[in-house]
C-alpha cells in the first residue's frame, strides 16, 4: 500500500528500497525510511497524507522501539506535530500517545486469542499493560479483574483514561503505576489466575514475580523473542527456552508464535499452567 501511494514519487527502485509497511494509528501515519531515501522523507510524508485516509499526521520513526517504556523518537514529516490519536479495537476506544507510551496495532489477533481464553470471574495480572488495551479488551468481552501495571507515567494515566472512555466493561480494569516486581510483592502475591508477560525482552528476569503474582493452577503467558531458521520453529523453541529456565511445575497448554520482530527473529508466546 505504501509502495503503491508512492508510484510516481520514486522510482522504482527507490519503491523496492522502501520498508513495504507502515503503521496506521487512528489518523496517525508511521514510516520506516532506509538512510537512502531520506533525503526524500517530506515528498514521501506529503504523498501519504494526501493518499492515505483518514491521516492527520505523518511520522518518520527515527529510532527502534527501546528504553525501559519500549518508545520511539518520531519526526513529524507531514501534517499536525501531535503524537496523540484515538483508535478503536473489538468495539473499544484507546487515546494513545505514539511517541510517549508504547502501542501497536499489529498486536490485535494476540489480544483478541488472550481476551478469548479469560474465564469470567478471572482475576488477571498484566504486568506490563501499558495504555491497557489487552486488559481493557479482555474487560469488554469477560467478567473479570485486571491489574493494569505499567512503569511509564504516562501509559498508567492513558490507561486511566481509556478505562473512563469505555463505560461499557463487563468487567474491572484498575490500572497502578510502578515496577511490576515491586507492585506484586507488595500487593498481588497468589492473587492471578493468569498472568500476562508482555515484555519479550525481560521475561526471565521477571519471570519469578510472575510465579509469585498467580496462584498455583493459574496460567502464565510468558512472552519472548526466539530467533529460528524457519518461522514455524520459533512457537516450539519458546517452549523449549520456557521450561529451561523455569523453576516451577509447569504444563504446556497453548502459546504460538505472535510476529516476527526481524530477519529470522520472532516474538512467540508460551502459556504455562503452573502448579506451586
Ligand atoms: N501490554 C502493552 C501493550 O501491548 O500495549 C505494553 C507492552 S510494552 C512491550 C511493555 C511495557 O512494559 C511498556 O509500556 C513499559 O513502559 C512497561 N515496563 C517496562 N518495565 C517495566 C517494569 N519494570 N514494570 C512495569 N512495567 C514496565
Amino acid at each position: 500500500m505504501l509502495k503503491r501511494a508512492l508510484e510516481g514519487v520514486l522510482t522504482e527502485q527507490e519503491a523496492s528500497e522502501l520498508y513495504s509497511a507502515f503503521d496506521q494509528i487512528g489518523d496517525i501515519l508511521i514510516v520506516r525510511i532506509p538512510d537512502s531515501l531520506l533525503s526524500k522523507k517530506k515528498v514521501i510524508g506529503e504523498t501519504l497524507l494526501q493518499s492515505v485516509h483518514p491521516a492527520r499526521s505523518v511520522f518518520y520513526q527515527a529510532t527502534p522501539v527501546e528504553g525501559d517504556f519500549r518508545t520511539r523518537n518520531l519526526e513529524v514529516i507531514a501534517g499536525e506535530d501531535n503524537t496523540e490519536t484515538e483508535y478503536k479495537e473489538y468495539g473499544c476506544r484507546f487515546k494513545v500517545d505514539v511517541e510517549k507510551a508504547f502501542f501497536s496495532p499489529r498486536l490485535s489477533t494476540e489480544r483478541d486469542r488472550i481476551a478469548g481464553l479469560i474465564q469470567d470471574g478471572e482475576v488477571v495480572i498484566n504486568m506490563f499493560g501499558g495504555v491497557g488495551m489487552f486488559s481493557i479488551i479482555a474487560a469488554k468481552k469477560k467478567r473479570c479483574t485486571v491489574y493494569n501495571i505499567d512503569l511509564n507515567p504516562y501509559a498508567s494515566k492513558l490507561c486511566e483514561e481509556n478505562i473512563r472512555l469505555n463505560k461499557k466493561l463487563k468487567g474491572t480494569v484498575i490500572s497502578i503505576n510502578g515496577d511490576a516486581a515491586q507492585v506484586v510483592r507488595e500487593q498481588l502475591q497468589n492473587m492471578g489466575d493468569r498472568t500476562l508477560m508482555l515484555l519479550p525482552e525481560r521475561s526471565d528476569e521477571f519471570l519469578d514475580s510472575a510465579i509469585s503474582a498467580t496462584k498455583s493452577g493459574g496460567i502464565i503467558h510468558y512472552y519472548s523473542h526466539q530467533h529460528a531458521d524457519k518461522r514455524q520453529d520459533a512457537a516450539e523453541l519458546s517452549k523449549q527456552h520456557y521450561l529451561q529456565v523455569t523453576n516451577v511445575k509447569s504444563e504446556i497448554v497453548g502459546g504460538r508464535m505472535v510476529r516476527a520482530v526481524g530477519p529470522h527473529y520472532y516474538q512467540t508466546v508460551v502459556d504455562a499452567k503452573i502448579t506451586k
